[in-house]
């Protein structure tokens, strides 16, 4: 499987003055192959990438940013910017290149009054939740409680609020970035328009984000929420269920579906569901999902936001082997499903899991251009994530997603630029920016030029 790489470090790429130099002129680590802490800082959310940088700077400020960028710029570098580390594709981490990790730089500002919050790059969602709950606020964040904020929020960012409050970009109020020239701008709706259009949606194309502005909504600390667990025997009766209850749910109610394997060996369907408004009228909302079946089990009930925000973080740990495909479905027809259940049966690892994220409410109301991110219908973000333990296995693992998917992909329409894997087109890539892929080439020639950032799903400048 071409994702593995295993390379020998390339140790000694410059001379230990220039090194010295470079290392004198960040606040935070300069880390090389001999150095403790390196295989650590190397280290992201899927096992199948094993790369070695000759450097990593792991950053304390917007001026270690700077320094690094210039460094990279002037000894010809490869750049890969690392956040929280759980990109599938691996792009935080590169070989023989420069690696800027952001994960020490993890300040949290909640502003009550304004209803704001300042998070730095390095933040995981699980935290940011934790600051604005102890206001009684919340804000769009992941689903897995230690998604790094950075790399979700420029891909567009899909949470259990995105119905409610839209999705995490739609959150965002200004960010401070390093362009490929070194210069730090703030871009929001008054200052670089056009950059800070596409960063919400673009991904990490234009900059290196040194600290992100949202919005916050009160959020009281109990939601209604969980899952209903029912049988493999009901699975196309329980979806045929759920596509409608999705469809028709309000902007307070979000429900996801999946299919994963109980602790104890039992593979099932499941529905997730978050209701964030006032608890007497959600349970009314919820009582056609917890009927239905009957499930096996009933697992929703009021619980504190935070906690429904970690309730897929075991289905989801650091150092397990992954491949991913991933697009849209704006219907779940009865063929599809049929083919859904039909792979989904099959799966080679337990671990492995099916998920359907549905979009609807407030995040499909903002206009495809108004944001890069430009995916906008009611529909499903629909995921087969193969997950493994054994590295020897992965081929077979991998066959299969790669399978399923071959036999799904003829449904879908677009994929989240944010789940796209090493090995997907670029046809795939340029499907993830939709309607403003030239919008945001000229936006990437005017900041990057070079191609500086290009190890991320790449928007070629029309000058490189
Ligand atoms: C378990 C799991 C759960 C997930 N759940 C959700 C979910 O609920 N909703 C959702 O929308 N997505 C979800 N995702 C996908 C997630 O959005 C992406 O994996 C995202 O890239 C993670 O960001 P990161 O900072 O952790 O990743 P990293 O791997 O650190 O970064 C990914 C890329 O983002 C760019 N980048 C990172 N930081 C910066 C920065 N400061 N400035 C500029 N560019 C930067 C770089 O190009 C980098 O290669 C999930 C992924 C996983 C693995």
């Amino acid at each position: 499987m071409e994702t593995v790489r295993a390379v020998v470090p390339q140790v000694q790429l410059f001379d230990d003055v220039v090194v010295a130099e470079f290392k004198a002129s960040l606040r935070g680590e300069l880390l090389q192959p001999h150095n403790a802490g390196y295989d650590e800082a190397r280290t992201v959310w899927n096992a199948m990438i094993d790369r070695h940088p000759a450097l990593i700077a792991r950053c304390l400020g917007a001026v270690d940013i700077i320094n690094a960028v210039n460094f990279a710029r002037a000894h010809d570098l490869r750049v890969s910017v690392r956040g929280g580390g759980h990109n599938v594709a691996g792009n935080a981490v590169c070989d023989q290149g420069l690696m800027i990790d952001l994960s020490p730089m993890k300040g949290i500002r909640v502003d009550p009054v304004r209803r704001t919050v300042r998070v730095e790059p390095g933040a995981i969602w699980g935290e940011v939740d934790r600051e604005a709950q102890a206001f009684g606020l919340a804000t769009t964040g992941g689903t897995v409680s230690h998604t790094g904020v950075a790399g979700l929020t420029l891909g567009g960012g899909l949470g259990w609020l995105m119905a409610t409050h839209g999705l995490v970009c739609d959150n965002l109020l200004s960010v401070d970035i390093v362009t490929a020239d070194g210069q730090l701008l703030t871009a929001s709706e008054m200052e670089n328009p056009d950059l800070f259009w596409a960063i919400r949606g673009g991904g990490g194309n234009f900059g290196i984000v040194t600290s992100f502005e949202f919005k916050l909504h009160p959020l009281t600390p109990d939601v209604l929420g969980g899952m209903v667990l029912y049988p493999m025997t009901q699975a196309k009766e329980v979806l045929q269920f759920y596509r409608e209850y999705a469809r028709s749910a309000p902007d307070n109610l979000t429900a996801f579906a999946g299919f994963l394997t109980t602790p104890d060996g039992l593979p099932v369907v499941a529905i997730f569901v978050g209701w964030f408004g006032p608890l007497e009228e959600g349970e009314q909302h919820l009582e056609p999902v917890r009927k239905f079946g009957p499930p096996i089990a009933d697992l929703v009930g009021p619980i504190p936001y935070r906690q429904l925000q970690k309730m897929f973080d075991d289905a989801a740990p650091f150092g397990l082997h992954r491949y991913w495909k991933s697009g849209y479905f704006q219907e779940l027809g009865d063929n599809l499903l049929d083919l859904i259940i039909e792979h989904t049966t099959a799966k080679t690892s337990p671990m492995s899991v099916v998920i359907f994220f549905h979009m609807h409410g407030a995040c499909t109301r903002v206009n495809a251009t108004e944001t890069a991110f430009g995916h906008r219908e009611d529909q499903w973000d629909f995921d087969i994530i193969a997950q493994w333990a054994d590295p020897a296995e992965a081929d077979h693992h991998v066959e299969w997603a790669r399978a399923f998917w071959k036999t799904v992909e003829p449904f879908s329409q677009g994929v989240y630029v944010n789940h796209l894997d090493a090995d997907d087109s670029a046809r795939r890539v340029r499907s993830a920016y939709g309607p403003n892929y030239e919008r945001l080439v000229a936006v990437k020639t005017k900041y990057d030029p070079a191609n500086f950032f290009r190890l991320n799903n790449n928007i070629a400048p029309s000058s490189a």
